[in-house]
């Protein structure tokens, strides 16, 4: 039999309770939600980062952005003016598949470096159909001097029109249209991914459709607009739905859906400064930008029918596993020349075996201020973002969570596990003696 085809539908800013099948009393998604019924959905599930470039890269590696040079103390993310990218050196996903004959596409935003060398097509993608970088960027200098700058522009909602983000839409290499025309752009997105699944539905494909909503600025095309009882954030939501659903029906049609793997998470959690136009962590602490469960932790659901076995897991896993998992479904052999920080899920997509991931490393920039091992999780650094959460602090001794106890991390358990700190100190020493930070791709930017 040939390999399965594989979809990864990779939301930006979604929350861990926006999903009605995670917990959100008013946004409506069935599609997801039958998408959860008739295959897995994972509630601890992680991301590598808790921002949107590291993140990416993260799960397209299969590293943590540490390694590949994709995470740095000066800058969070990459702008429109950084000088650098995902570096060549790095083997994203869709190059590991094309080692077994996959068509690949990347279909939405990319967010790894938008000079032509760092573009999709420079990383393995026969096809790329989106914005280089996020919805909130290139607002023009004159509405910024006006307003009195970014947080003053985006957070009115006024101002939400899509010439006020000069976005380039993208096809392969070359830009065809700026601004990208926001209100349709999650619709085209998913009309995309069809027109690929139709075309190339003889031989094995992967496509990574990374949405840029609901990530601020929010918009959603007539279809949904004004529909959700949950306001706008809703609206967007919904319409991301719609086109799973979509997805999913074509898939049937062309007589796929028995050989087609579909993974749907986020890239990070959601982001709160933005009030109501922000998501839902629900039931996680904090959000977007932080290493607390809600930062990292996002809503995931694996859909294979008649292969995977339904139900709910509570094992950890990663988007970074999804390289192993994926390399692995393709008979593909892993890189041997690099450290990965990935897991074959297979075990307990097809066989309801216990998980193998124990440990997780929640890093911002390229610090690590927190780990998880098995149950528990110690943060050695805390601190907000945007404005909340409060500072940076250093925590000696540090804060302990037995996160199956308490997954909002309220009640610190320190003092009564002191045995527990030291063993995760000791994985730290480890993790830390054997990491080679890669050369920051973050940090230029400009004239710089
Ligand atoms: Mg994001």
């Amino acid at each position: 039999m040939s390999p399965p085809n594989l979809i990864i539908i990779f939301a930006d800013d979604l929350g861990y309770g926006d999903l009605s099948s995670f917990g959100h009393p008013t946004i409506k998604t069935p599609n997801l939600d039958r998408m959860a019924k008739e295959g897995q959905k994972w509630t601890n599930f992680y991301v590598g980062a808790s921002v949107c470039t590291p993140s990416r890269a993260a799960l397209l590696t299969g590293r943590l952005p540490i390694r590949s040079g994709m995470s740095s103390n000066k800058n969070r993310v990459l702008f429109p003016d950084s000088k650098h990218g995902l570096p060549s050196s790095e083997i994203t996903l869709a190059e590991q598949l094309k080692n077994a004959d996959y068509t690949t596409a990347c279909i939405g935003k990319w967010h790894l470096g938008h000079k032509e060398e760092y573009l999709p097509l420079q990383h393995g993608f026969d096809y790329y159909f989106g914005i280089p970088y996020s919805n909130d960027m290139d607002i023009p200098q004159a509405l910024l001097t006006e307003k009195g700058g970014y947080w003053e522009v985006v957070r009115d909602p006024k101002n939400n029109r899509i010439e006020n983000f000069q976005v380039p839409l993208l096809q392969n290499n070359t830009e065809i249209e700026r601004p990208a025309n926001q209100n349709n752009i999650t619709k085209r997105y998913t009309e995309e991914t069809l027109k690929f699944i139709q075309k190339n539905r003889d031989k094995p494909f992967f496509i990574y459709l990374a949405h840029n909503l609901p990530h601020i600025p929010l918009f959603a095309s007539e279809e949904t607009l004004g529909k959700s009882s949950r306001g706008l954030y809703g609206d967007v939501v919904e319409e991301i739905d719609l086109g799973v659903g979509r997805i999913l029906q074509t898939l049937k049609e062309e007589g796929l859906d028995k050989n087609t793997l579909v993974v749907f998470t986020s890239d990070n959690g959601p982001w709160l400064a933005f009030n109501e136009q922000g998501g839902s962590s629900g039931l996680l602490k904090a959000g977007k930008g932080m290493t607390w469960e809600g930062g990292m932790r996002v809503p995931t659901i694996f859909w294979y029918p008649e292969k995977i076995i339904p139900g709910v897991v509570d094992q950890i896993g990663s988007t970074m596993d999804l390289f192993h998992t994926f390399s692995n479904l393709a008979g593909v052999p892993l890189p041997n020349d690099r450290i990965l920080d990935s897991y074959d899920l297979t075990p307990l997509l097809f066989h309801k075996q216990k998980g193998v991931r124990e440990e997780l490393f929640y890093y911002r920039g390229t610090e690590l201020y927190a780990v998880r091992l098995g149950d528990f999780k110690a943060h050695f650094i805390t601190q907000g973002e945007y404005g909340q959460f409060g500072p940076k602090v250093i925590q000696n001794p540090p804060l302990l969570y037995n996160l199956n106890h308490d997954p909002s991390e309220q009640y610190d358990i320190a003092e009564k596990y002191p045995e527990v700190i030291e063993k995760i100190k000791k994985v730290v020493e480890v993790h830390q003696d054997q990491m080679l930070a890669g050369e920051d791709q973050l940090k230029s930017r400009g004239s710089e």
